[in-house]
């Protein structure tokens, strides 16, 4: 190792192995380390996806994201917008083919494609790669860092923090990152789970249904808020509700709680319906089958083991014959189907979360460079940030187009500037 660095990479995730490579390929030459606690580097990136590794979306838009102002969210996404992060993975070899909502993944269904292609790519851009490197405490002194690791200690006149948020922390990613952000005079936008399945209530009828799956509408009610309406597939289980909508609906859920702002999460088991034309369809259903069982007329809208489990929950007979289903029965029966408040009790937390919410503030940036605003030479890129996205495909691009502006940024210092 040189004496001193020119950028010190905190964190060999999406984010710091992509910056290391964006800067390099900048400029040539400067000499450039990620130093990582863990003793292989890309955990995460071999679990994302279902092991498949979604890298981004055909459409990237700030709705996509939470967190910091959509304004500056948009900046640094069209900074390097989706299809330029497709082609960097093209260029590298990984061909990307399209999924259901735009999701794009690799062709070969397997995320060590990506990984590797970033790793070789690191090697043939003369990367320092220090795994077993995790960084304990970093201080500025003169005109540059230095970094206390397990290992050897380090110096680098520029500094990246890469080191994500506190989602799955045994990849590594498990929080430290911020304290470090915070000694460097960073504020902390408190951090909650974010894309985590559900728990309910114990009593609840969840794991009656374990393993079904099928289309949800669910909206987030929560004190002073507008209303979120989330369309998309939910998996029960034996804790309770997992599958994306449920994962996107999960940090509203979470960021209601830590304001202390009551929040409501109801399901529309018929999304495309109202209230008022599933009642139709009850009467409907109840004039052209007077003797069939209520739970045999409802088979033709929903699966038969939700069916049955909605209908005890209000204290419906399954086998009531439609001709004796009266107006109030019919009432209840449609507020469950279209309104029916879920018991939740928590999230499974960042073990099982996919990312986290709240961090580093983007005001505390500048969004053209990601350099920090508080202490010069540092930029920050990924989840360690402020932000994060959707499930689809959103939080790598994230970490793609952070990367891309700070990778430059670092570069063009060398000629001009702070070297
Ligand atoms: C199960 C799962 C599935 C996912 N699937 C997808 C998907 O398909 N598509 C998508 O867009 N997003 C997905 N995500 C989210 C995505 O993986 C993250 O948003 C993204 O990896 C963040 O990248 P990052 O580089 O900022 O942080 P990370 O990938 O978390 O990397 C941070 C790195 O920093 C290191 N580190 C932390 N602290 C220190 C320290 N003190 N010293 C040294 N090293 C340190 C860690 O070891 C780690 O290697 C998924 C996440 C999970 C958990």
């Amino acid at each position: 190792m040189p004496e001193i660095l020119d950028i010190a990479i905190i964190g060999g995730g999406a984010a710091g192995l992509a910056t290391a490579i964006f800067a390099a390929r900048h400029r040539p030459g400067l000499r450039i380390a990620i130093l990582d606690g863990a003793r292989k580097l890309g955990a995460k990136l071999l679990v994302s996806g279902g092991g498949r590794c979604n890298v981004t979306n055909v459409v990237v838009d700030p709705e996509h994201f939470f967190g910091g102002s959509p304004h500056i969210v948009k900046r640094v996404l069209n900074a390097f917008p989706a299809e330029r992060a497709a082609q960097f993975f093209r260029d590298l070899g990984v061909k990307l083919h399209e999924e259901e909502h735009g999701k794009l993944f690799p062709d070969t269904n397997d995320a060590h494609t990506v990984l590797n292609a970033l790793l070789a790519e690191a090697k043939r851009l003369d990367i320092a790669l220090l795994t077993d490197h995790r960084v304990t405490k970093v201080r500025t002194k003169g005109d540059h860092f230095e970094i206390a690791t397990q290992a050897a200690p380090l110096s680098a006149s520029h500094l990246v923090l890469a080191t994500g948020g506190r989602s799955l922390p045994k990849t590594g990613s498990d929080g430290t990152g911020y304290t470090l952000a915070e000694s460097l005079g960073h504020t902390i936008v408190p951090t909650t789970p974010a894309l985590a399945p559900l728990l309910l209530a114990p009593d609840f009828f969840h794991a009656k249904l374990s393993g079904l799956t099928h289309e949800v509408t669910l909206t987030v009610r929560a004190e002073n808020a507008k209303p979120q309406t989330i369309t998309g597939s939910l998996l029960w289980t034996h804790f309770g509700i997992s599958g994306p909508v449920v994962l996107n609906v999960s940090r509203l859920w979470h960021r209601a709680k830590l304001e202390n702002r009551h929040a409501t999460v109801t399901a529309d088991f018929l999304p495309g319906d109202t209230p008022e034309s599933v009642e139709k369809k009850l009467i409907a259903l109840a004039a052209a089958q007077p003797r069939t069982h209520l739970n045999n007329a409802l088979s033709s809208l929903l699966p038969a083991r939700l069916i049955d489990a909605v209908l005890t929950h209000i204290a419906l007979r399954p086998n009531t014959q439609m001709s004796q289903f009266a107006r109030d029965q019919r009432q209840s029966l449609t507020r469950a189907l279209t309104a029916l408040p879920l018991p939740i009790t928590d999230s499974r937390g960042f073990n099982f979360a996919e990312v986290t919410a709240g961090g580093v503030p983007l005001t505390e940036i500048d969004s053209a460079t990601m350099q920090s605003r508080k202490t010069p030479g540092l930029h920050l890129v990924g989840e360690i940030l402020d932000v994060d996205g959707r499930i689809g495909g959103f939080n790598f691009q994230w970490a793609w187009s952070t990367a891309h502006i700070a990778g430059r940024a670092l570069a063009a210092n060398f000629a001009t500037g702070r070297a």
